[in-house]
């Protein structure tokens, strides 16, 4: 599916010859899906973006206990089975490239989400915003409490064996149920993912449900 690029004005001729499209309804340049996105890399804002999941991608919901006031909240992440990762190409290489990744992952601790996904998901889960993390001692969007307010740290739901969106077993994974988001193009994100690559089979038992 398509991942919209920045073009600026000066440069359309150039990414049209490359193989971008202009999209009208959206006004916005894109990529399709086939495409090497490695031709583009000069539209994507790197500095921002690290991680860009190919459509469709999902949010994780279940629920916790809040540490603060014992009540359960509901509790989100977004995932994908499907993404790309900016990255060093070799150990020895100072240039970056996008890599795919086709196992699932959550991700966590994002510190810049497209601001169009973002409003999509925030209109839903107003409690998913912007939060200072004493554990990490900085600011990313996590989940909050719907009863106190009181953050409640990726750290422990996705890098914990056993957390919310860190599972060791089937149980664990039947308490989420990923919803698709209803958005036409790839999600950009800065985040944290996981490098469990034994985890490829799990998507398939994992509740799915519609926006
Ligand atoms: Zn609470």
């Amino acid at each position: 599916m398509p991942l919209k690029i920045n073009v600026p004005y000066a440069e359309k001729d150039l990414a049209k010859e490359k193989g971008a499209f202009w999209d009208k309804e959206n006004k916005t340049w894109f990529i399709p899906d086939h495409k090497d996105i490695n031709l583009f890399s000069k539209w994507i804002d790197t500095e921002k973006v690290s991680l860009i999941a190919k459509v469709p991608f999902w949010l994780g919901v279940t629920q916790k206990t809040c540490w603060k006031c014992n009540n359960i909240t509901e509790v989100i992440a977004f995932a994908s089975n499907n993404f790309l990762i900016y990255d060093y190409s070799d150990d020895d290489s100072d240039i970056k490239e996008w890599f795919f990744q086709n196992y699932f992952s959550f991700f966590s601790s994002p510190n810049y989400i497209d601001k169009e996904v973002l409003d999509i998901v925030c209109s839903r889960y107003p409690f998913f915003k912007l939060g200072f993390s004493k554990t990490v001692n900085s600011k990313y969007f996590a989940n909050h409490c719907k009863c106190c307010g009181a953050l409640q740290g990726d750290f422990f739901m996705h890098e914990e064996p056993g957390g919310e969106f860190s599972p060791i077993d089937m149980d664990g994974y039947k308490a989420i149920t990923l919803i698709e988001v209803p958005y036409k193009f790839d999600l950009m994100i800065d985040a944290s993912h996981s490098w469990a690559s034994n985890e490829k089979e799990i998507f398939k038992y994992i509740r799915k449900s519609k926006w």
